[in-house]
């Protein structure tokens, strides 16, 4: 399973990144988790079609990880696109997501595709979507609205998305994570509902996680300042992702 960071800053965006989002990218449907910045440029980058895109995950509602979808809604309509799309999200924000795809007005564009929201309750982990080789699931997360994080096992191995968060117990508990995708908004000053890449090192257990990339990144941070500290054991299997690189599960 490869994993795309299709975007990797912080809710303000950066020079060189777009809003962090990420793609689950499988030959039997693959997954947006959020969406920012510019999904139509982005999938074209990857060489895919937007009907290649099954289900779509909202983590939360904030602006930075939601703006895309008109964008997405709008290219999968130019493509031709027929079969449904599923967008997840909270329960509570079922209302609100179902009257913003309304106000697009797709049916008089007219979309041949329908749109299914389906919901999750957050504070209660769920598998979202599984089959043979694959579960995509969801657990609470630590921020300043309804927010998950998501987990992906295939194939005996377990990928994790923090998604915006402060230090989560929930991924502490983990066991076994083969690669962490933590958002580390700042170095190492605090910030409210959120995390710091000096907080993550020091709170996580590193003989659980195998690899570290971290996303939702703040332009002129100094992350290196911090990684000069860490242990080369350990910095060796850390890194800031970058829009549009990948990693394999
Ligand atoms: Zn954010
Ligand atoms: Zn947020």
């Amino acid at each position: 399973m490869e994993i795309v960071f299709m975007g990797t800053a912080c809710a303000a965006a950066g020079r060189d990144r777009d809003n962090t989002s990420l793609l689950l990218r499988s030959e039997i449907g693959s997954t947006m988790i959020d969406i920012g910045g510019n999904p139509l440029g982005k999938l074209k980058r990857l060489d895919m079609r937007t009907d290649e895109v099954a289900r779509l995950v909202l983590t939360h509602g904030h602006i930075d990880h939601i703006y895309g979808l008109p964008s997405l809604l709008w290219g999968m309509w130019l493509d031709g696109r027929e079969k449904p799309l599923d967008i997840y999200c909270d329960e509570s924000d079922r209302d609100w997501v179902k009257s913003w795809i309304g106000m697009l007005g797709m049916s008089e564009w007219p979309a041949r595709y329908e749109v299914v929201v389906r919901t999750y309750a957050w504070k209660q982990p769920s598998v979202l979507v599984s089959d043979s080789d694959t579960e995509l699931s969801i657990f609470p997360g630590r921020h300043a609205v309804p927010t998950v994080g998501v987990k992906l096992k295939h194939q005996g191995k377990v990928a994790v998305y923090s998604s915006d968060t402060e230090l989560n117990p929930v991924i502490k508990a983990m066991s076994r994570i083969d690669l962490l995708i933590h958002e580390a908004t700042t170095a190492s000053r605090p910030l409210a509902s959120h995390s710091s890449l000096r907080e993550i090192i020091l709170y996580y257990d590193w003989t659980a996680v195998r690899r570290l990339a971290l996303v939702h990144l703040t332009d002129d941070e100094p992350y290196d300042e911090v990684f000069a500290e860490v242990p080369h054991y350990i910095r060796s299997r850390m890194r800031l992702a970058q829009d549009l690189e990948s990693e394999l599960l």
